[in-house]
């Protein structure tokens, strides 16, 4: 037992070894493919349920490798995380989509918004409320037309830093939603204190929806709670209409998935407004 015990120890070691290795490796091939102009964005549209006309879009990172292989964000953002590497990946994601959402006011679509994913490392740091208001004003995109998504898992910790944070950033202008919502373990009343405007249900519960009563309850929880607090509500990962309309008759306002668009590149997503008029 003890031999077996110290075979199991040192498999661990060494495979622990491996993933460190390799991601040591993606932190260099990320900061230099950033460097390199690897990173860009693509843009999935969001719907108004009951029209299915868009409003807005979701600002989602893409890395292409030199070879044309595309590494996924669940791999590479981690990674640039933990590196500390997504603060400034982060910011020129935002300068980014602002200024692809001035690009869309310029072709007309001046009611579109633009959601942009934000990491709790790059939201913790201490100068990006300042980052923030920088990037509006350089790429004079207006406020009330961007919204910044946050996981929420971290919209619970910390509760005096976080809520005296998201009132800086509401103060900017920008709207706040809270992304994966019903992943994490929210407490209610912290919810109630937090100057957030829309919750995201996550993909998961829509997937489920069309399973059972069961599988639709955390998404009507959600409907419910966006209600009573006041806050717009959205569904992630739309797939078929059998989703949309359970979606629906739940009382869900809005929805984002592939039923209505995949990511788009710049190009594509005017191609498609033009063909899904607001
Ligand atoms: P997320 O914020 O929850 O983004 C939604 C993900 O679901 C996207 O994956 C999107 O392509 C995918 N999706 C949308 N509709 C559907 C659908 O109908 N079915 C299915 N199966 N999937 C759908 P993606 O682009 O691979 O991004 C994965 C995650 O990476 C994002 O999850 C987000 O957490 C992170 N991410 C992406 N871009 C950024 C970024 O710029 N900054 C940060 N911090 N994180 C980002
Ligand atoms: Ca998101
Ligand atoms: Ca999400
Ligand atoms: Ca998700």
């Amino acid at each position: 037992a003890k031999s077996q015990q110290r075979a199991g120890h040192f498999y661990f070691s060494r495979s622990m070894g491996v993933e460190i290795r390799e991601r040591v490796r993606m932190m260099h091939a990320l900061r230099s493919g950033f460097q390199r102009g690897q990173l860009f964005l693509h843009y999935q549209p969001q719907v108004d349920l009951a029209t299915n006309r868009p409003f807005g879009a979701e600002a989602l990172l893409r890395w292409r490798l030199e070879d044309g292989r595309m590494v996924p964000p669940d791999r590479f953002i981690p990674i640039a995380e933990y590196s500390g590497l997504i603060v400034e990946i982060g910011e020129w994601v935002l300068r980014q989509a602002c200024a692809e959402l001035m690009r869309l006011r310029a072709a007309g679509h001046r009611d579109f918004t633009m959601s942009v994913n934000v990491s709790q490392v790059q939201f913790r740091h201490p100068h990006f409320v300042d980052m923030l208001r920088r990037a509006l004003l350089d790429t004079g995109a207006p406020p009330d037309y961007i919204e910044l998504e946050i996981t929420e898992s971290m919209a619970m910790e910390e509760p005096a830093l976080l809520v005296e944070k998201l009132a800086q950033v509401k103060r900017t202008g920008v709207s706040i939603a809270i992304d994966d919502f019903g992943t994490g373990f929210s407490s209610l009343s912290h919810l109630q204190r937090l100057q957030v405007d829309r919750l995201k249900i996550d993909r998961t519960f829509v997937t489920e929806i069309t399973g059972s009563a069961r599988g639709s309850s955390i998404a009507q929880m959600v409907v419910q709670l966006g209600r009573n607090l006041g806050l717009s509500v959205i569904a992630e990962g739309v797939e078929d209409e059998r989703q949309a309309q359970i979606l629906r008759q739940l009382g869900c306002p809005l929805a984002q998935g592939f039923l209505y668009a995949r990511p788009l590149s710049p190009e594509a997503l005017l191609e498609w407004l033009a063909g899904n008029p607001m």
